[in-house]
This record gives C-alpha cells, sequence and structure tokens, in this order.
C-alpha cells in the first residue's frame, strides 16, 4: 500500500506531499537541530526529494555541519515552521521535518544522533539505538546501511 505523507507549515502558506517510502527516519539532538526546533531535538524524515511536491515559497538558512558539509534548512518566511533540510553531501535528498507532517504518527523514528548534546529533559525511547555524535561515516553511511 503506497503512504502519502503530507505536511506544511503552520499558516499553511507552505504544503507538501509525497508517496515516497522515507529511507531514514532519526532523531538529532545538535544545537542546530534544537536551535530550529522549539525543543530539544528535530526529527528528520529523509526520502528523495523529486518525489516531493512542494508548493509555497520556502527559505533556506544554511549552516555548516560538524563534518563541514553544508546544512540548509528551509522553513517558512512567513510563520517560521521548519519544513525540511538538505545536506550538501547528500543531493537530492531532503529531510522533511516530522514536526510539520499533519499526520507525525506516520513515520517511526529509528535512532538518535547527537544523544551527547540533549537536554537531560529532552526523554527519547530508550529502545532506539542511540549515538553520542554522528556515527562514523557520517549521515550518507546511516542512510547507505538502512537501505
Ligand atoms: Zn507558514
Ligand atoms: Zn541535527
Amino acid at each position: 500500500m503506497v503512504q502519502t505523507l503530507k505536511g506544511g507549515c503552520l499558516c499553511g502558506a507552505v504544503s507538501y506531499e509525497t508517496e515516497a517510502d522515507p529511507v531514514i527516519v532519526a532523531h538529532c539532538h545538535c544545537v542546530d537541530c534544537r536551535k530550529s526546533s522549539g525543543t530539544g531535538h528535530g526529527t528528520h524524515v529523509g526520502l528523495s526529494e523529486e518525489a516531493v511536491k512542494f508548493s509555497g515559497e520556502i527559505k533556506f538558512y544554511d549552516s555548516p555541519a560538524d563534518s563541514g558539509n553544508i546544512v540548509s534548512r528551509g522553513f517558512c518566511g512567513d510563520c517560521g515552521s521548519a519544513i525540511l533540510s538538505r545536506n550538501s553531501s547528500m543531493p537530492g535528498m531532503a529531510f522533511i521535518r516530522a514536526s510539520s507532517l499533519d499526520d507525525p504518527g506516520a513515520v517511526t523514528p529509528s535512532m538518535i544522533v547527537y544523544a551527547s548534546r540533549a537536554p537531560k529533559w529532552d526523554i527519547m525511547d530508550p529502545s532506539l539505538p542511540s549515538f553520542a555524535e554522528m556515527p562514523e561515516g557520517g549521515p550518507e553511511k546511516v542512510i547507505a546501511d538502512a537501505q
């Protein structure tokens, strides 16, 4: 059965939908994800960007990851809701913020990265594999291993 994921920002100016299967769903406690999240982590749904139909104008803010790769974080310029991010090392991949999904329960996170940077009150599912930093090889390897 094909699952359609739909989502968008708070004000409705930006929306998207896709039938792509996520290749990874991960919680990230890095400082940049936290600061752009509104809480202690961002939850990222990685899938093929060409399979996502976006509408509305998404603004991007670029910042370097620990690896030196550039992470571009896309958000609604009107209401500020985080929508997705891209990573310069993984062209063609979109990391949709689970917070922007109409039904966040439609995806299942499978791992936690940068757990050492989590605030102590941001308690995650203890049954998930958890890494203090980014696992060796970076997100590219995590995704390759997940496929
Ligand atoms: Zn908006
Ligand atoms: Zn992060």
